[in-house]
């Protein structure tokens, strides 16, 4: 059975203890970054930090301001175009484990030219994969396959205090997802699931996407 998060935004907190035990559990090394005005830092995804929560300000039709965040990851697509740009090239750059789900950058990502990992990168419709450029390697979110394929929660998931993360079979994911999206349209009536065919890390957003980030979803 497939595995799937549900990342129920509404519930964010944009505490980023998510963003900092991924970093973690991976031994990514500190970047050094600049303010920019805003609690949104690192700027972008980048291969030291696989997570990133992006926030975003903007008025509502009362003109209050609403802040909506989004812990941003990849999103494990069952049909997965960055493996199919990838094979094209060199077979094995990306791999999907059948069990999980998971998609996995391998070692063979590194033997992708220049120009095939940026097709790989600018295939993704969520603006994912970053290339390392010491290390040649493609870089994203691993599902944590170390933890999961040992029957543990992925890192980030169990770091949430706030339950703003699940992480289960795909079957119970989905049917949560759609438990809470019920409850959530009656005081924010445009709620939706993000690609929920799609992918296996399923974001329930409280207002359209533009709200959050401009590849928060596909459709
Ligand atoms: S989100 Fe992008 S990088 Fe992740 S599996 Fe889908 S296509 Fe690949
Ligand atoms: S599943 Fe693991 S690798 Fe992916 S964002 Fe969460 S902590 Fe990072
Ligand atoms: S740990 Fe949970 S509440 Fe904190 S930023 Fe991540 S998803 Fe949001």
């Amino acid at each position: 059975m497939p595995k799937s998060f549900l990342i129920d935004t509404t519930r964010c907190t944009a505490c980023r203890g998510c963003q900092m035990a991924c970093k973690d559990w991976h031994n990514l090394p500190a970047i050094e970054t600049k303010q920019t005005g805003t609690h949104q830092n690192p700027p972008d995804l980048n291969p030291c930090n696989y997570k990133l929560v992006r926030f975003h300000e903007h008025k509502d039709e009362n003109g209050r301001v609403v802040w909506n965040f989004f812990p941003d990851q990849c999103r494990h697509c069952i049909y997965p175009v960055c493996k199919d740009v990838a094979d094209m090239a060199v077979p094995g750059a990306i791999i999907q484990d059948k069990e999980t789900g998971a998609v996995l950058c391998t070692e063979k990502s590194a033997e992708l030219s220049y120009e095939d990992a940026q097709a790989v990168i600018e295939a993704c419709p969520y603006n994912i994969p970053r290339l390392d450029k010491k290390t040649l390697l493609l870089t994203k979110c691993d599902m944590c396959f170390d933890r999961v394929s040992n029957g543990m929660q992925p890192m980030c998931v169990k770091s949430c205090p706030t339950g703003t993360m699940l992480f289960g079979d795909r079957d119970e994911i989905l049917a949560e997802a759609k438990k809470r999206l019920a409850i959530i349209k009656k005081t924010h009536p445009k709620a939706y699931l993000a690609d929920p065919r799609d992918v296996n890390v399923i974001f329930l957003l409280a207002e359209e996407k533009e709200h959050y980030y401009e590849y928060a979803s596909f459709m």
